[in-house]
């Protein structure tokens, strides 16, 4: 029989995607850690996909977003997946909550994605304490609340744009579906639409630490009670408080760490760019080209993940071409590699995983944001956190070679480089800082779970 866990269960919902599901799950893990019970649900395609392990205290279950067999890519358009899903899911995660009121735990939070707002009314109508958790920087939330609240009207006419908090931001700078008018209607509604649901929430987590952005915070404090509660990166790489936790734990794509380990560990310290576009960006023939001979044209070594799906852009024979000056894999540890010593800088796409795993290492990156929330990523770690450069984009919308190899040569041995290292260091050392003991991060989570049990 089931024990009754002593400080409550919390059921986690992220969406359905990598970047999301490993905030929240590393989240989930913390919260173990602090003596809850956590469920982490999936949909049950993903959960087909990456079978995971529930242990007693992390367990895994599944809703259903309407489409078990295949999940997103079964989907007429993003506007039915997201219309579907929210029809199926909020009548599944429903049936998951009544399931758990007859067992020795029952569910008594939710944390929710606000990409999925429409599990709040579901956590309401149960009685259930709900908990938005932010995957995006505070300051990509404060420019969607901007937006949402008609505080700022689009489309932008005059530049350079004044948020309170925030930088000075040029149109470039800006979220993608804001820079570029009518790009993804239905996913600028899906962020726009995360405050429909949040400022009604008993809570409000974000995926940053307090000395990352500490002007937006206050900021964006003003208008609704956050808690900073990152970075969500598995224990080992930071205060190594949680015992085997060295891993997200659930991948969408396979790899094999040991190909990497064994080739990065062949090279001298700092003599690596590894290149990633994160699970979902899909590249022009035209930029893997680039990519491709600014790779092959620089004097250093390079690990890049290509995901299958990307392979067949790269140039004829690359591969075959580079010999052991590279390694392209479909996928990695993207932890494992940034911490290898053999890496020098980090050439992404600008994801906020990504990004704050960068900073949580310390690794300098170069930026080739490609949309969403990249372009205002690259804006914080060039200009507020001076990590790293971003790379120009031309008229046609391509990073040429020329500027990714002048980049990658400013990061890896370039003055600048030298500042940047010294930087990212310092943003490292910020994160351990913020959770560990008694770091902001780790009291907040300390506040929000004194919250819901006092609730
Ligand atoms: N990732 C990984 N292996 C790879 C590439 C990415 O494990 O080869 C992980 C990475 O560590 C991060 C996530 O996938 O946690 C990507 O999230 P991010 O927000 O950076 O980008 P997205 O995939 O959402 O565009």
């Amino acid at each position: 029989m089931e024990n009754k866990a002593s400080r409550g269960h919390v059921l986690v919902l992220p969406y359905p995607s990598q970047g999301h599901i490993n905030p929240l799950l590393q989240f989930s893990k913390r919260l173990v850690s602090k003596g809850l019970k956590a469920t982490l649900a999936t949909t049950l395609f993903i959960h087909n996909t990456m079978q995971p392990q529930s242990s007693s205290s992390l367990q895994f279950d599944t809703i259903s977003d309407g489409y078990d067999e295949g999940g997103f890519a079964q989907a007429e358009s993003i506007h039915a997946y997201l219309n579907r899903m929210e029809t199926i899911g909020s009548k599944t995660l429903a049936d998951l909550i009544i399931k758990n009121k007859n067992r020795a735990n029952p569910i008594d939070c939710i944390i929710y994605d606000p990409f999925l707002p429409w599990a709040l009314e579901v956590a309401k109508k149960f009685g259930i304490f709900g908990a938005a958790f932010f995957t995006q920087t505070c300051a990509v939330n404060f420019i969607y609340y901007h937006v949402h609240h008609g505080l700022l009207k689009l489309p932008i006419t005059s530049t350079p744009i004044s948020i309170p908090g925030l930088p000075v931001l040029e149109l470039e700078d800006m979220p993608s579906f804001i820079s570029v008018p009518g790009s993804y209607p239905a996913y600028f509604e899906m962020v726009l639409n995360q405050f429909s649901s949040s400022d009604k929430a008993d809570a409000v987590l974000v995926n940053t630490f307090y000395a990352l952005e500490p002007e937006a915070v206050d900021s964006m404090s003003k208008v609704c009670q956050l808690l900073p509660i990152g970075p969500t990166i598995p224990s080992f790489y930071l205060d190594k408080r949680l015992e085997n936790d060295n891993d997200y734990g659930l991948n969408l794509f396979v790899s094999d760490s040991s190909v990497c380990n064994n080739w990065l560990n062949t090279k001298p310290e700092g003599s690596v760019i590894y290149l990633s576009f994160g699970s979902m960006a899909s590249l022009s023939n035209k930029q893997m080209e680039e990519l491709a001979f600014a790779l092959k044209g620089s004097k250093f070594h390079f690990l890049w993940v290509v995901k299958a799906s990307e392979e067949a852009k790269l140039p004829k024979k690359f591969v075959e071409e580079i010999g052991n000056k590279g390694l392209v894999v479909q996928w990695c540890s993207q932890l494992e590699v940034l911490s290898n010593k053999a890496i020098g800088c980090f050439l992404t796409h600008c994801g906020w995983n990504s990004t704050l795993e960068a900073l949580s290492l310390g690794v300098p990156m170069v930026g080739v944001p490609q949309w969403t929330d990249q372009t205002t990523n690259a804006k914080y770690f060039r200009d507020v956190w001076k990590v790293g450069v971003r790379a120009k984009v031309c008229e046609n919308g391509i990073v040429e070679r020329e500027e990714i190899e002048f980049c990658i040569k400013e990061v890896m041995e370039g003055e600048i480089g030298k500042d940047f290292q010294k930087n990212a260091k310092k943003w490292r050392d910020l994160a351990i800082k913020a959770i560990s003991k008694g770091g902001s991060s780790d009291k907040n989570i300390d506040e929000f779970v004194s919250k819901f049990i006092n609730s």
